[in-house]
């Protein structure tokens, strides 16, 4: 389980942190660098679970241990060039977009093969696995058909030759719904932290 401390300050943090959990998912980069001020005595793993812009690859090669929203080789390129200054890798799982939504940022599926092959190209980034938003919808069978499409692509990704154990999806409305489709990892906000603001 991720927690996403997001809008939450360093004391839901701290409180977090007495129970046991020590990586955090947060979706703005301004936020991690104010938190990580905060809470420059404890030994934290921030988690970038947000759309992400490369003018903050410097910060995010800095402060983060891992990314969840890689969706575009742009982004991936310029992580890249910051990690190799700061001499350090990051674990990244790459976000695809399941849900109908045109909001929802990701990679389109049918852009994942390619994508994969040319990350190979970035040995700063260590691609972990797949991340994704379902569609918010009430209808069960339509969020589970979004993580069940991950899951089987993560599969063909797997039988062509990437190590991808790593599936990231489900969040406080539907984390039920992705375990039962092999997600190895939720995302909980809400149901951790209470209601944002
Ligand atoms: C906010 C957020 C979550 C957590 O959402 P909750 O519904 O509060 O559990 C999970 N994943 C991403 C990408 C988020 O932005």
């Amino acid at each position: 389980m991720l927690p996403v401390s997001k809008t939450f300050g360093p004391d839901a943090v701290r409180a977090a942190m007495a129970l046991g959990l020590r990586r955090f998912g947060e979706n703005k980069v301004q936020e991690i660098r104010d938190k990580a001020a905060a809470l420059s005595d404890a030994s934290i793993e921030w988690v970038v679970i947000g759309h992400l812009q490369t003018n903050k690859a410097k910060d995010v090669a800095r402060l983060a241990s891992e990314v969840q929203s890689l969706d575009r080789l742009e982004l991936a390129e310029a992580l890249h060039r910051r990690l190799e200054i700061e001499g350090r890798s990051l674990d990244v799982l790459v976000q695809v977009k399941t849900a109908r939504e045109d909001t929802k940022s990701g990679l389109p599926v049918e852009d994942l093969p390619i994508f994969l092959q040319r990350l190979q190209a970035y040995p700063t980034l260590r691609v972990r696995g797949l991340m994704t938003l379902a569609t918010l919808s009430e209808d069960a069978e339509e969020v589970r058909a979004c993580f069940r499409q991950l899951r089987e692509l993560r599969d063909r990704s797997v039988a062509a030759g990437h190590a991808l154990p790593r599936l990231s999806m489900g969040m406080s409305a539907d984390f039920p719904l992705a375990i039962a489709e092999g997600a190895t990892e939720v995302r909980i906000g809400t149901a951790i932290f209470g209601r944002r603001s």
